[in-house]
């Protein structure tokens, strides 16, 4: 199966530009929701949790203590790479799994990840796209569609690479401007990747 890995900053539109992609069929696999659902579903990612963070990490019922977590990670760089250590390879476990169940006539199938080449997952797909949009525009869209602030919004995007960056491991461009058509350009990549 040919594996395409899509991403982009904060508010580019990488999630929006996946819905068109699944109305051509093509399955999505969506990291960073699947990122979320493993933290009560995989006993190897849970067990690791709670050898690093403590049995605290989890309430007695099994949903996780996001608060505590969060209380431990934010701001300090060691502890958030030993979570990310954990969590990376159950995904790309999670990945592998749902790879196996897709429909095997799928010409090729989408992983859509925020951090694609921040976490290394890029070198497992065959090729990536980047999706790009102007900074005022990415801010504006994400403070529209979240209750967060500018500033909260730059913030997040600090702590991502630059599209600069991230172009020069990207293999295929999506412009997201709102002045190209995102349509249009799915289409020609969907073509290209037809004949991969
Ligand atoms: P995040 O990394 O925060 O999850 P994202 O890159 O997945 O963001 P989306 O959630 O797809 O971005 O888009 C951010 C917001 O901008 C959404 O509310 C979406 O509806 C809107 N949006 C994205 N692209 C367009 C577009 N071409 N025209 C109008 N609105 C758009």
């Amino acid at each position: 199966m040919l594996k395409i890995g899509i991403t982009g900053g904060i508010g580019s539109g990488k999630t929006t530009i996946c819905m068109v992609f699944e109305t051509l069929g093509i399955p999505v696999f969506y990291a960073d929701t699947v990122a979320k659902t493993i933290m009560t579903t995989d006993p190897i990612l849970m067990k690791g949790v709670k050898d690093t963070f403590g049995e605290e990490s989890y309430f007695d019922d099994g949903k996780l203590n996001n608060k505590y977590i969060a209380s431990i990670v934010f701001n300090h760089q060691e502890e958030l790479a030993k979570l990310n250590a954990l969590v990376h390879p159950a995904v790309f476990r999670a990945f592998d799994q749902w790879v196996e169940q897709i429909p095997k006539n799928s010409p090729y199938c989408l992983k859509e990840a925020a951090l694609l080449f921040e976490s290394g997952s890029y070198q497992m797909c065959d090729k990536n796209i980047l999706v790009t949009a102007p900074y005022n525009l990415k801010i504006s869209r994400v403070t529209q569609r979240d209750a967060v602030t500018e500033e909260q919004v730059k913030a997040r995007m600090d702590k991502q690479f630059t599209d600069e960056q991230k172009s020069k491991m990207a293999d295929f461009f999506i412009e997201n401007n709102e002045k190209k058509s995102i349509i249009q350009q799915v289409l020609n990549l969907h073509e290209q990747f037809l004949k991969l």
